[in-house]
């Protein structure tokens, strides 16, 4: 994992603009922004994604996120937030180590996440319940 940029800011290898660290999680803007204050937060140990990381740390990382929304809504007066995590490259994961993005919005801001989702799709929901539902033991 020598080259994994994530694991060099991480380490302070790699400068960055950090907002908040402790132990074991960096945050820090991310210099190809969505809005101004787009924040990301990672795990220094690598994790590649959602699923390998250790659950204990996902709550750190989200409980991270809140605790950071709330002192930008404090110090910035941003008042929305999308949190975003991607796993996988399908989801356009970018770098492969885990990372959450908490992006400050406002009113007018002219980002539209949903802005190419497909419309007009309609599953066979019944089959898809089947299919994904976990079963209570
Ligand atoms: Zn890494």
């Amino acid at each position: 994992m020598a080259e994994c940029i994530f694991c060099k800011i991480a380490k302070g290898e790699i400068p960055s603009h950090t907002i908040y660290e402790d132990g074991e999680i960096k945050a820090f803007l991310d210099i190809q922004p969505s809005n101004p204050g787009h924040t990301l937060i990672i795990p220094k140990k690598h994790y590649e994604n959602i699923f390998d990381l250790p659950e204990r740390l996902l709550l750190r990382i989200t409980s991270t996120a809140k605790k950071l929304g709330g002192h930008y809504r404090e110090k910035a007066g941003y008042n929305a937030f999308n949190i975003i995590q991607s796993s996988g490259k399908d989801a356009n994961q970018d770098v492969m180590h885990f990372h959450m993005h908490l992006v400050p919005r406002h009113e007018h801001d002219g980002l539209d996440l949903w802005k190419n989702m497909k419309k007009g799709v309609k599953p066979d929901f019944e089959a898809l319940k089947e299919k994904l539902k976990i079963k209570q033991p």
